[in-house]
């Protein structure tokens, strides 16, 4: 089989490489020269564990492929995946479908311009992208008003890896979607996604417009589980109580389930803030508002905005001419993706307040530069600490989960630790004489005044 894939992002590229490797013919395309010109030099434009090994391999057996030149790939193509992306409009927060609906336009007119190659053939035209319910029902419209309707059939099917484990998330995802009318889709599909058949993977056929919806639905309800657990941590912080205990003690309910339950500075990234707002408004234009998702969105924005605050208080209220050294900038680890990262809320607003930034991440600091040119980037975790008044951990990387705490202590003028992720146990940091604040759990400032014995339901007091 043979498929295009429009758009050689992070779902693109990933996707692409994943197909190569279940032994299908896949040309990826992208109108940024660039990066095309990258990957053929068989660089990867973006940070993706394991993604440069699996495309090497598939380029070299000659299954994977990458061009700007969209007519070429898509003419004689069994399938063609849109992958753009579909950022928040700016100013109403629907969706940006004007990359979707360019990549529908240039497909129809290639496959138009192609003929029959060969004679008789369909071309699945398939939305990977994530888009708004009805969507799909525009690019048909688009690919009608150019082609025949026997040259084309149309289908959703969402896609849920995660950056970080994206390869992972794709070769043994929880489930594949797939939303159709049409048979020959369903068959082309199907065959596509074979080698999961082996693995059992419960394959979810549906209408286009609950494919859509699903994929909506399901990142709303991670943010809210996310939201959720922040606002329990709070709640935590206010009686004495320990949130990784109450996310255990809940998670291990099979109803609920262990996952998207850490509490931290609220969730950023590329997908669930916009996706969100994606939704609340095409809620709202169906009239049916979804008042949980609206909540979400607020409380995470707001908690972005605390966490400065929060971080100032740590510092005594006061960070204006203090040196703080920052561990993370990505929205999660084992990326390079800057988009939306809660980074961005709190460390500009830190630096406003008069904060010398210094700051470091193993993959981030590229993108974190362009977008925050007044921070200070280090080379490694330790050099971000030399002088410095208080650590600040944002994204839990592992390389920041073990780091020498006699070593951190001896190059920081206060040993302050403000741990946004948790990674750190309070008592552990207390016993190596640190300050320690993290989220939701009860702490002790100063190593002495051991928490233990603070009774339930009595607020901390640093
Ligand atoms: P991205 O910005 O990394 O990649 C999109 C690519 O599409 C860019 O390289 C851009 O140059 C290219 N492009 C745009 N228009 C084009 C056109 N007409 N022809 C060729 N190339 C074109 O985006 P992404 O993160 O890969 O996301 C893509 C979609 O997948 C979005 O809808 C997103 O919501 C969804 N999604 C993303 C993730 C994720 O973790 N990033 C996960 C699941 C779903």
């Amino acid at each position: 089989m043979r498929i295009a894939m429009i758009g050689t992002g992070y779902v693109g590229l990933v996707s692409g490489a994943c197909f190569s490797e279940f032994g299908v013919s896949v040309t990826c395309v992208d109108k940024d020269a660039g990066k095309i010109e990258r990957l053929m030099r068989g660089e990867i434009p973006i940070f993706e564990p394991g993604l440069d090994q699996l495309v090497a391999g598939n380029a070299a057996a000659g299954r994977l492929s990458f061009t700007t030149d969209l007519k070429a790939a898509v003419n004689g193509a069994d399938a063609v995946f849109i992958a753009v992306g579909t950022p928040s409009r700016r100013g109403d927060g629907h969706a940006d479908l004007s990359y979707v609906f360019a990549a529908a336009s240039e497909i129809a007119e290639a496959l138009a311009q192609g003929g029959n190659d060969p004679p008789g053939d369909r071309t699945v035209v398939v939305t990977k992208s994530t888009v708004p319910v009805g969507t799909g029902r525009r690019v048909e419209r688009i690919l009608r008003n150019t082609l025949p309707p026997s040259r084309f059939d149309v289908a959703s099917n969402p896609e849920f890896l995660r950056e970080g484990s994206a390869i992972q998330d794709f070769m043994r995802p929880d489930r594949v979607v797939i939303g159709t009318e049409s048979e020959h889709a369903r068959t082309v599909l199907g065959a596509l996604y074979r080698p999961l058949y082996l693995l059992e993977t419960p394959m979810v056929f549906t209408s286009l417009e609950t494919a859509e919806l699903i994929k909506y639905a399901a990142n709303a309800f991670l943010a809210t589980k996310i939201t959720f657990i922040n606002e329990m941590a709070d709640l935590c912080e206010a009686v004495g109580a320990d949130v990784h205990d109450v996310a255990r003690g809940i998670g291990l309910d099979g109803r609920i389930g262990r996952k998207f339950l850490h509490a931290g500075p609220g969730f950023g990234g590329s997908c669930f803030p916009k996706d969100c707002q994606a939704l609340v408004r095409s809620a709202e234009l169906a009239e049916t508002p979804l008042s949980v998702v609206e909540t979400v969105l607020r409380v995470n924005e707001a908690r972005k905005r605390q966490m400065a605050d929060r971080i100032i208080a740590a510092c005594g209220g006061e960070v204006a001419g203090k040196t703080l050294a920052v561990l993370g900038l990505t929205f999660k680890p084992n990326t390079d993706d800057m988009r939306d990262s809660p980074s961005l809320a709190i460390l500009p607003v830190l630096h406003a307040a008069g904060a010398r930034v210094r700051a470091f991440d193993p993959e981030g600091m590229a993108e974190a530069k362009k977008l925050m040119p007044e921070l200070e980037y280090c080379g490694d975790a330790y050099q971000t600490m030399q002088g410095a008044d208080a650590l600040i951990l944002i994204t839990e990387w592992n390389e920041f989960r073990a780091l020498d705490l006699d070593r951190v202590k001896a190059l920081m003028r206060q040993p302050l630790v403000i741990d946004l992720r948790n990674i750190y146990q309070p008592d552990a940091m207390i016993a190596a004489g640190f300050t320690y604040h993290s989220i939701g759990r009860p702490i002790s400032q100063g190593g002495s005044e051991a928490m233990t014995e603070t009774p339930a339901g009595l607020r901390v007091i640093a």
